[in-house]
């Protein structure tokens, strides 16, 4: 049977649960325990997809195809595991299920209430990956803080699967703020004390504090926590700021948490964790020893968490090359033909981003022109990709208003078509081309000499694709199509010919990158930039 552990958040939201989540997932895989990580949403969306990212940031896509929270990203980065749709429920999904059984006729003419039905049905997803016999440890991570409306149905659901599976195999890791007041010079527990009460008065008491500070906690504050939120001494955690969210592990594993979090489930502590790479690879970001600026050319780039894995994955590549990766965020709705050569002029690299809709739209395909024409390395991801067909064909095939029928749905050159399969669509919501689709790569180019593997697999979350009407105009001007779904034909890589780096794919290999396997094509983007700035600086002296 699996051990289920439980994260839940109090004082304030975006403290870190799923950082905390994953690195004491890592902690307990450098033991040798197999362990996944499960995120519980109380929202009322089916899942992510239909949000915008400015609501929540970016919406993870998984191998099986579904539409996650940005956690679970992390956690594959992390553990370097897969995750699927079991490991991402909302409160949207939970209510679904429950109405179409009420539908079928399934509750013969009971009152459907949310005790217990809806948490009964929380509960049985909570269980689930445990019961497929491939995990020690389940770590289940509750969205949303302690004290909110929505939260209630989860607590109640933790609260009757601690007395069901019995003591000893669940346990409530409590992340909360010890805010420093700066006027009175001193860190105050009152927010933890009360969040742990309110948790309490749901029937839920904390088995570990873990402690979000800007300060030290000394063992005075230690004890007070340990006191009046009624846990063990060793189970109050210090989580101080950390300088990146992989340094957490090793704050982690400084403080015990480890080894008190498998004591408490009578696991097997003895030993340390044995996570070497991940101390290499640590100790290699903190110590770059050179440095290449990006620009990443979006619309959501004031919102750090719209591109989450796009800068994870640069950190991953950077690490390879011993390099630390600056991404400059470029606004694409600010970017005009004029301002170009002033925004580009010290980057070495620009990726254009996923999106949808035709905000921001123009400045992007102004910017691929300008890299193009000035061999500046290019990499466009999804729309990105679609962004460079459409200024291909504008400014090299001369079909000045070539475009997307995403954006101009009466265009006379559609170079960038919806999918066959997609026309009949009405509903938004998980209907998208999703998840993970096989990609065969022909010899002799840049794609294939970056995977050096002719069929591979990457994530997808589109409805547009590339025309293959216009194929032959596109290849017979530079523009060649190196990778192709090999059911459909849909064209899913391109490349320029006459220059250094220039590569835009419909998948999104950000989703793939981890620290234990940096992607590829991010790995060959940072080397190409290197080598554009060095040029560059060979050229000045
Ligand atoms: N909007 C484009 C499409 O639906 C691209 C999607 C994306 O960038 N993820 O095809």
């Amino acid at each position: 049977m699996s051990k289920h552990i439980f994260v839940t958040g109090g004082v304030t939201s975006s403290l870190g649960k799923g950082i905390f989540a994953a690195s004491l997932a890592k902690l307990m895989q450098g033991r040798g325990y197999k362990v996944t990580i499960q995120k519980f949403d109380p929202y009322i969306n089916v899942d992510p997809g239909t949000l915008n990212p400015y609501e929540h940031g970016e919406c993870f896509v998984t191998d099986d195809g579904a539409e996650t929270d940005l956690d679970l990203g992390h956690y594959e980065r992390f553990l370097n595991i897969r995750t699927s749709q079991a490991n991402n429920v909302t409160t949207g999904r939970v209510y679904q299920t429950v109405i179409n059984k009420e539908r079928e006729g399934a509750f013969l003419g009971k009152t459907v209430q949310v005790i217990p039905h809806i948490t009964d049905e929380i509960k049985r997803r909570m269980l689930l990956l445990g019961e497929t016999g491939e995990y020690d440890i389940v770590i289940t991570e509750l969205g949303g803080t302690v004290g909110d409306i929505e939260s209630l149905p989860y607590i109640e659901a933790v609260r009757q699967l601690q007395w069901e599976l019995g003591k000893g195999n669940t346990l409530v890791c409590h992340l909360t703020l010890i805010p420093f007041l700066n006027a009175a010079g001193e860190l105050k527990t009152k927010p933890t004390q009360h969040s742990v009460k309110e948790m309490s008065r749901n029937g839920v008491q904390p088995d570990i504090l873990i402690c979000r500070t800007e300060k030290e906690l000394d063992m005075e504050i230690r004890t007070k926590l340990a006191r009046f939120c009624n846990v063990d001494l060793d189970c109050v955690i210090e989580a101080i700021d950390a300088p990146s969210i992989y340094h957490v592990p090793m704050l982690m594993e400084q403080e015990k948490a480890d080894i008190t979090i498998l004591k408490k489930l009578n696991l097997p502590h003895q030993g340390g964790s044995k996570i070497e790479d991940w101390l290499t690879f640590v100790h290699k970001l903190n110590s770059p020893h050179q440095k290449v600026k990006i620009g990443l050319v979006g619309k959501y780039v004031e919102l750090q968490d719209a591109y989450i894995s796009i800068n994870e994955a640069f950190k991953h590549a950077g690490v390879i090359h011993q390099c630390k990766v600056e991404v400059v965020p470029i606004h694409s709705e600010e970017l005009t033909p004029e301002n170009m050569h002033e925004t580009f002029q010290d980057l070495s690299g620009i990726l254009v981003a996923p999106g949808f809709g035709d905000r921001g739209i123009e400045g992007k395909i102004d910017a691929i022109k300008y890299v193009r024409e000035n061999h500046i390395p290019f990499f466009g991801i999804c729309l990105g990709m679609q962004c460079a067909v459409i200024e291909f064909a504008r400014n090299v095939l001369g079909y000045k208003n070539a475009h997307s029928l995403e954006m101009d749905p009466n265009t006379e050159h559609p170079v960038i078509n919806l999918m066959e399969g997609q026309k009949d669509i009405e509903h938004k919501g998980g209907t998208m081309r999703l998840g993970a689709y096989e990609c065969e790569i022909h010899e002799n180019t840049l794609a294939k000499k970056l995977y050096g593997q002719k069929t591979i697999e990457e994530r997808h979350r589109h409805r547009f694709e590339f025309n293959n009407d216009y194929m032959a105009q596109f290849e017979a001007h530079g523009m060649q199509a190196t990778g192709f779904n090999p059911i459909s034909n849909l064209v899913e890589i391109i490349e320029v010919s006459n220059h250094p780096f220039f590569i835009g794919v419909q998948f999104h290999p950000e989703y793939k990158s981890t620290v234990a396997e940096p992607h590829p094509l991010f790995k060959g983007f940072v080397e190409a930039a290197l080598k554009y700035q060095e040029n560059m600086l060979l050229k000045e002296a």
